[in-house]
């Protein structure tokens, strides 16, 4: 008898339970409270932005960045194409044409050279030039940034970071050294979805270090309601706000995020070892990062990506496939592309393993031994 493990479950506790009383004590459980501006307060500081700003989603937060960042109607996005849908849909909802770029090997993440080449193909041409570039920070990953700070630079694309799976990862050699993701653009956005690094249940957040951009952000998720006792509206907004209930959690949970890390790293670290070498290539690991291993994702054979589901799940092992890219998803078919299929070997190759922040070495150490035993016995056949 063994008991079930998760992907990548939330750890939730009597801390959290705390805050959250506080708030029905006080009776301020909606959008008044002291706790938002608090939560906000301290993640800007957490990951190093001027400002943050609490949203009801991460999807939410990547909306509003795509507006504040000047993105308009009939614009061109350029977006990773291989990440969670969430990511274009933010684009597609301001009405942008997107245009898809491939991964690169070494990150899995967004080609910024392919993007490069190309915006400068475009300029030479006369062609249309990307508005802004989105850059996803997949599975723990931080993107390699000097090509986008040169897209930024020469060209006028805008750099908005979708960090949403990345909190707590940093930058150690480059332009960025030192920071952590989701601070080189003009905004990003996060989130606390119940499968992130730490969750608020449902919730997200955009930073940004320019206070304009911050204003807006917070005038468009409260509905863009102007000051003073009556109900005016400047222009269309959205009811974007985190609850102050929400917020407490996420409090509680922010300040347990260092040792949530460290046991993501941890985790990826024991993986690392006893994973079999001839059968399992390890989680990219890019020379210009600290990678936070959200979820410790490993590439097999073709043949062997559902082979090695099914055997974790006949031990109460939950595994996963990654997504595949965007241009195979139905909205997204007839965008433009980059690149000639990176995203797809890797949807093709790539399982995600058991890494919730609680998991504990004896549970790595049974799905390193059930996943090495099935795969060796389906090479041995
Ligand atoms: C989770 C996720 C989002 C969306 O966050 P929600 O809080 O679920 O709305 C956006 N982008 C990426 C890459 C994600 O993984």
């Amino acid at each position: 008898m063994s008991d079930t493990i998760p992907l990548c479950v939330p750890s939730v506790g009597i801390e959290e339970a705390d805050l959250v009383k506080q708030c029905i004590d006080d009776n301020y459980v909606s959008s008044v409270g002291r706790f938002v501006s608090q939560f906000e307060q301290d993640f800007a500081s957490f990951v190093g932005a001027e400002r943050a700003i609490a949203t009801s989603s991460g999807t939410a937060a990547m909306h509003v960045a795509m507006i504040v960042a000047g993105v308009e109607p009939g614009d061109l996005v350029a977006v990773s194409d291989f990440t969670f849908v969430a990511s274009a849909n933010a684009a597609a909802y301001v009405g942008a044409d997107l245009l898809l770029v491939d991964s690169e090997e070494q990150s899995w993440n967004i080609d910024g050279e392919l993007l490069y080449d190309d915006v400068r193909a475009r300029a030479d041409a006369g062609r249309r030039l990307p508005t802004a570039v989105e850059v996803v920070h997949v599975l723990g990953q931080p993107a390699r940034l000097e090509p986008f700070l040169a897209l930024r630079d020469e060209f006028g694309v805008r750099l908005i970071e979708d960090a949403a799976e990345s909190l707590g990862a940093t930058y150690t050699v480059g332009p960025a050294a030192g920071r952590q993701v989701g601070t080189s653009g003009a905004v990003a956005g996060f989130s606390f979805n119940g499968n992130k690094v730490m969750t608020t249940g449902a919730g997200g957040m955009l930073v940004t270090d320019d206070h304009d951009l911050a204003d807006r952000a917070k005038h468009l998720t409260t509905q863009a309601r102007l000051p003073g006792p009556e109900y005016f509206h400047d222009e269309i907004g959205f009811n974007y706000r985190m609850s102050n209930i929400t917020a407490a959690l996420g409090l509680a949970q922010l300040r347990k995020l260092p040792a949530f890390l460290a046991n993501k790293r941890h985790i990826a670290r024991r993986y690392d070892e006893l994973l079999d070498p001839e059968i399992f290539e390890r989680p990219p690991q890019a020379a210009w990062s600290s990678p936070s291993h959200w979820l410790y994702t490993v590439r097999v054979e073709r043949s062997m990506r559902d082979p090695l589901i099914d055997a974790l799940a006949a031990a109460d092992i939950q595994a996963r496939a990654v997504w595949p890219p965007l241009r195979e998803q139905a909205p997204y078919r007839a965008s433009e592309t980059l690149g000639s299929g990176v995203g797809a070997q890797i949807h093709a190759t790539a399982v995600s393993l058991p890494s919730s922040v609680e998991l504990v070495d004896e549970q790595i150490e049974r799905v390193a031994s059930v996943a090495n035993r099935a795969m060796r016995r389906a090479v041995a056949s």
